[in-house]
C-alpha cells in the first residue's frame, strides 16, 4: 500500500491518508436544475478515479456524492419549464445519472438527496438552536456566524470580504449580515415544503451536506472535495455548522480548479456552457475522461474544440498502440508474459511504478499520463516487452481500459467524424508512421499508409519533412 498524500486547502500542507481505516470521500454533487455541464462532470470525474486509485492500492475508500434537489434554481427553472419543481428535479437527477453514466467509470457508493435528507436537517437545526449558534426569525432559521470563531479558516477570507450570496429575501431577519440560511419558511411560488418546529418550509443549501457527509461517513471522514467556486461560503458553512454541532468533520479539504471556456468560468450567464452529453455525443467517452483528467485536478482546466480535439488524438494514440500491440487476454486479465511488475526493473515496471506514485503524489494525472506516454513511444520505437500489459493496467486505473479494445479507425463513430477530428486522427497515424519508419518497421509504416488512404489522406516528402495532405 502506498502512501497517499493531498494537499490540503484547509491547512495548506500536504497530509497523508490513514491506511489503516476507511477512506470516506465526500464530493458535493450537482444542483439539478438542468442538465450537467462539462465543469460539473470534473469532481465527478476526479472523486470517482481518485476512489478507484485507493481502491487499487489496498485503501478501504467510499466515496459519496449528493443530489441537491432543493434549491432556488431548481424553483425557478420548474417554473420556467412549466412543470412542478419536484417532478423537474425527478428529471433532472434521472439526466444527471444518465449523463455521468455515460463517462463509463462506475456511480459513487452512496448518491443521498436533500428530499431524502430533511429529518437529518431538521434535527441538526435544533441542535445549532440549542447550542446557540442558530436563531429562528420570521420562520427562517439563520446561523450565526459570530458563535463561531473558526470561522474564515478555510477560505482565509476577512469577515469584512465575505458576502453570503443570499441576501434576497432575508432582508431584516438576520442578526447580522454574515450569518447564513439554515432552513427557509416557504415563499411565494414554491410547491414544495416540508413540516418543521419552524412552520413550513425546506433546508437552505449549505446544511444538507453536514447533514448528508455525516449519515453516510460518520461525524469524522478522512476527504471532503469539490469545486473550488464552493471553498466559500458553501464549504466554510459546512465546516461552521458541523463543527458548532461537536462534530470533527472532514480531515483533508481537496478541491478542484474550474472548467473554463478561454479564461472566462463556464457558466449560463456567459453562454459558453457546454453540456457534458453535448460533449460525449461529439468526442466520445473517452476523450472527455481523458480531457478531464489532462489537468492536475487543482488547476483550471480550459475548454474548448482544440483541448478537446487534442485528448481525442491522445486517445486515438493509445488505441493504434494497442492495435500494433494487443493485450492478450487470460481469463479477463492480462496475459502472463505481458504482466507488468513480474520481472523486477524492466522498464514497464518502472514506468508503472511512476504512474502510481504520480497519482498517489496529490493524484497527479498529468504526470501520470506522461509517464504511459513515454512507455507507449519507447514501445512504437522498439519491442518492449510486457509495455502493453503496463499501459492497459494504467488505463484501467483512469478510467480508460477500454482504450485497448479493437475498434476500427472509422466504425467506431456512430456517425462520419468531424473533417477536425479527421485530421486530428490523422495527424496521430502520421507520427507513428514516423515513428515505424525511424525503427525501420517498414510493414507496419506501409499498414500506416494504408490506414490514411482510407481516411482520405495520403503523406508526402517535403523539405520540412513528411507531410500530411488530402489525398488527390
Ligand atoms: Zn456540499
Amino acid at each position: 500500500m502506498r502512501e497517499v498524500r493531498i494537499r490540503d486547502t484547509l491547512s495548506g500542507a500536504v497530509q497523508t491518508l490513514d491506511p489503516d481505516h476507511e477512506v470516506g470521500i465526500y464530493a458535493c454533487g450537482p444542483t439539478v436544475y438542468s442538465r450537467i455541464h462539462i465543469g460539473n462532470a470534473r469532481p465527478f470525474v476526479v472523486f470517482s478515479l481518485f476512489a478507484r486509485f485507493l481502491r487499487s492500492e489496498g485503501y478501504k475508500a467510499r466515496l459519496v456524492v449528493n443530489v441537491t434537489d432543493i434549491n432556488d434554481k431548481i424553483y425557478a427553472a420548474a417554473a420556467r419549464a412549466g412543470e412542478g419543481s419536484a417532478k423537474f428535479a425527478e428529471e433532472m437527477t434521472a439526466a444527471y445519472v444518465a449523463d455521468t453514466d455515460r463517462l463509463g467509470i462506475g456511480r459513487p457508493d452512496a448518491e443521498p438527496k436533500a428530499t431524502e435528507t430533511v429529518d437529518g436537517i431538521i434535527e441538526l437545526i435544533a441542535q445549532l438552536i440549542d447550542g446557540g449558534h442558530a436563531y429562528e426569525s420570521g420562520g427562517d432559521v439563520y446561523f450565526r456566524v459570530r458563535s463561531f470563531p473558526g470561522y474564515g479558516r478555510l477560505s482565509n477570507r476577512r469577515p469584512e470580504d465575505m458576502d453570503q450570496g443570499e441576501e434576497a429575501g432575508s432582508a431584516g431577519l438576520k442578526e447580522e449580515r454574515l450569518d447564513f440560511a439554515l432552513w427557509k419558511s416557504t415563499k411565494e411560488g414554491e410547491d414544495t415544503s416540508w413540516e418543521s418546529p419552524w412552520g413550513p418550509g425546506r433546508p437552505a443549501w449549505h446544511i444538507e451536506c453536514s447533514v448528508m457527509a455525516e449519515q453516510e461517513l460518520g461525524a469524522s471522514f478522512a476527504v471532503h472535495g469539490g469545486g473550488s467556486d464552493l471553498v466559500f461560503p458553501h464549504h466554510e458553512n459546512e465546516i461552521a455548522q458541523s463543527e458548532s454541532a461537536g462534530r470533527p468533520f472532514a480531515h483533508v479539504w481537496m478541491h478542484n480548479g474550474m472548467v473554463d471556456a478561454g479564461g472566462e468560468k463556464m457558466s449560463k450567464s456567459e453562454g459558453n456552457i457546454f453540456q457534458l452529453s453535448e460533449a460525449l455525443d461529439r468526442y466520445g467517452r473517452e476523450a472527455v475522461v481523458a480531457y478531464l483528467i489532462s489537468g492536475h485536478y487543482r488547476q483550471p482546466l480550459a475548454f474548448g474544440e482544440l483541448p478537446m480535439e487534442e485528448a481525442e488524438a491522445r486517445v486515438e494514440r493509445l488505441r493504434n498502440f494497442f492495435r500494433g500491440h494487443p493485450v492478450g487476454r487470460v481469463a479477463g486479465g492480462v496475459s502472463p508474459e505481458q504482466q507488468p511488475g513480474g520481472s523486477g526493473e524492466t522498464p514497464p515496471a518502472t514506468r508503472l511504478e511512476a504512474f502510481k506514485e504520480a497519482l498517489a503524489d496529490d493524484f497527479n494525472t498529468p504526470r501520470a499520463m506522461a509517464e504511459m506516454f513515454e512507455l507507449v513511444g519507447e514501445a512504437n520505437r522498439d519491442e518492449v516487452p510486457g509495455a502493453a500489459g503496463a499501459v492497459a493496467e494504467m488505463l484501467e486505473l483512469v478510467g480508460l481500459g477500454t482504450v485497448t479494445e479493437e475498434k476500427s479507425v472509422v466504425e467506431g463513430s456512430a456517425s462520419p467524424p468531424a473533417n477536425s477530428t479527421l485530421i486530428a486522427r490523422a495527424e496521430v497515424l502520421k507520427a507513428e508512421r514516423d515513428d515505424a519508419r525511424a525503427a525501420k518497421d517498414f510493414a507496419r509504416a506501409d499498414e500506416i499508409r494504408d490506414e490514411l488512404a482510407a481516411l482520405g489522406f495520403e503523406v508526402r516528402d517535403s523539405a520540412d519533412g513528411p507531410r500530411l495532405v488530402p489525398k488527390s
